[in-house]
């Protein structure tokens, strides 16, 4: 039989079907082309172009030395509306796409050359299409097809636009980085414990919380001893509990972690969730630690706050209510008694302690509702602070004022005398055996300094840096000397607002040194 008369009467199978490609390829005028009619195609030609026209999987061939193209409908959605579509097909290579000849071409010759065939995953190929420049990736490979001769003639292409995959790696990558980046400015540790390797991974902070460096494991029993010994166990229980079959798998729990580089004890709140399959099995356990230590010891603070404020008070009116009661009855029975003017004395004092007392917590509430107003007038500092000495009742204690006899400025002159009252009975008060105060006043043309100095107890410098807190007492509840916890917070608020400088220096022991710098004139404060 005659290959080339079998040919020349059945090369119309080879291009049947194919859908709209199918049908483009059988119409096109290819008299005009260099592979000129069907009928004189060769073999391989129609049986790869037949291979593409039916398959579903997207193809595209380069065909002889012209490199004239062939493509199927699933190829087809990949050149876009608008494009190069349809005339991509019998069109030579290097005119259907400059963009990228210098990319492709070179892939082209190396397949025909060697015979290897090529493999690149989600490759970036930018593409013109839909009236534009697209970036467009891919995964495909180039193989060589050789003709009956034995020789390469073409190139077949499969692959697939990726570009839809890379759009949401990279959409989940912006996303996590989003998510890293509000977990870094919201100061939060990471965390997740394997459940099949108890092997325990962080982020960076929470490592740092726990005095790793960046690069090291976290191995769980080494984690958890770096736990305060009193909350491991509810810790441990707290795990237990939520990774247990048939748990909500909700984790909360609040505990201190012991930094052994600094010895810095981090309050933190672990939050997190295990996940759990269809056996009820865990198999994810995760979540975020915050660091609560600031409002922990806060909330602290303001319980020990509310007990120390109720007893404060309880004892001047409990005075007061017995003052009261022995002078109902001495008005009734000795309406002449000499001991009326002692009593109506001590209600006196208890009353004004209350005042006082009543008044420290309201001047916390103006500050904190940013109500503190100052009135700026012109007074001698001076002057103010032996009215201030005067006021108090200083006991055996001996108030020593040195440094300048008088000294003008600009400031809120009830404010400051407030300040002097809390600082001379501070010093009084936490100096019971030694009874010298000094107060030094100085100024340097520009700012003027008091200096209230007593040689009573002094202050453990560890309590330094929390002094002008709110509610802070050194000895929070202990009840040998009385006190809120307001009087140097206020003070400090006071000096604040008056754009100055409260500061302590002190030897446990020895004494303490509070002492304040105020600008002498400065007449914008109000
Ligand atoms: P308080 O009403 O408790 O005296 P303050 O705010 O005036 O409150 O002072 C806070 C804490 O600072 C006090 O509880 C005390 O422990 C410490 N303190 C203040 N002044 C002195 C001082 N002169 N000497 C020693 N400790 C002081």
């Amino acid at each position: 039989m005659n290959t080339n008369n079998y040919l020349q009467t059945s090369y119309s199978h080879y291009l049947q079907g194919g859908g709209e490609m199918g049908r483009l390829t059988r119409e096109l005028d290819w008299s005009e082309n260099v592979l000129g009619d069907p009928e004189g195609w060769s073999q391989s030609l129609l049986t790869t172009i037949s291979i593409m026209l039916n398959s579903r999987f997207p193809m595209f061939l380069w065909w002889g030395p012209e490199l004239i193209q062939f493509y199927n409908d699933a190829y087809r959605p990949n050149l876009g509306n608008n494009g190069k579509h349809p005339t991509a097909l019998g069109q030579r290579g290097e005119e259907c796409w400059p963009e990228i000849w210098p990319i492709i071409k070179p892939l082209i010759d190396q397949v025909m050359a060697d015979g290897e065939s090529t493999w690149s995953e989600d490759q970036l190929i930018p593409i013109y299409r839909n009236n534009k420049l697209e970036n467009v990736y891919w995964t495909f490979s180039y193989s060589k097809v050789v003709d009956e001769t034995g020789k390469p003639a073409g190139v077949l292409v499969m692959g697939n636009e990726t570009t839809d995959k890379i759009k949401s790696y990279n959409s989940i990558k912006d996303a996590k980085k989003e998510l890293e980046f509000a977990i870094e400015a919201a100061d939060l540790g990471t965390w997740e414990l394997n459940p099949k390797t108890n092997k325990f991974i962080g982020n960076e902070r929470l490592k740092d919380w726990f005095g790793l460096s960046g690069n090291e494991e976290i191995d769980l029993e080494r984690a958890i001893d770096m736990i305060a010994y009193e909350d491991r166990d509810n810790l441990i229980d707290a795990v237990q509990k939520a990774m247990a079959k048939g748990s909500d798998g909700n984790f909360n729990i609040i505990y201190t972690i012991k930094n052994p580089n600094d010895d810095f004890k981090r309050i933190v709140e672990a939050t997190g969730r295990a996940l759990f399959d269809k056996e009820g099995n865990v198999y994810q356990f995760s979540g975020i630690l915050q660091d609560v230590t600031e409002e922990y010891k806060l909330q602290l603070r303001k319980d020990e706050f509310i007990s120390v404020a109720s007893h404060e008070l309880k004892t001047p009116i409990t005075s007061l209510n017995a003052s009261m009661q022995i002078l109902q009855k001495l008005v009734k029975t000795d309406k002449a008694s000499d001991k009326i003017a002692m009593f109506v004395n001590m209600a006196s004092n208890n009353l004004n302690k209350l005042l006082s007392l009543l008044d420290d917590l309201l001047n916390v509430t103006k500050i904190q509702q940013g109500q503190l107003a100052l009135k700026v007038t012109r007074f001698d500092l001076v002057e103010l602070i032996r009215d201030s000495c005067e006021h108090i009742h200083p006991g055996d204690h001996e108030l020593i004022l040195q440094g300048d006899n008088e000294l003008m400025i600009y400031a809120d002159a009830r404010c400051i005398d407030q300040v002097m009252v809390n600082l001379l009975n501070n010093a009084i008060k936490y100096s019971p055996q030694s009874k010298r105060i000094e107060i030094t006043v100085t100024n340097n043309g520009q700012d003027a300094t008091v200096s209230i100095r007593d040689f009573g107890i002094g202050i453990d410098p560890e309590k330094l840096p929390y002094l002008f807190d709110r509610y802070y007492r050194v000895d929070a509840l202990g009840h040998q000397f009385s006190g809120l916890g307001l009087g140097l917070y206020i003070s400090s608020e006071i000096i604040n607002k008056h754009k100055g400088k409260i500061n302590v220096s002190s030897t446990l022991g020895s004494g303490s040194d509070f002492r304040f710098t105020i600008p002498i004139n400065c007449t914008l404060l109000a």
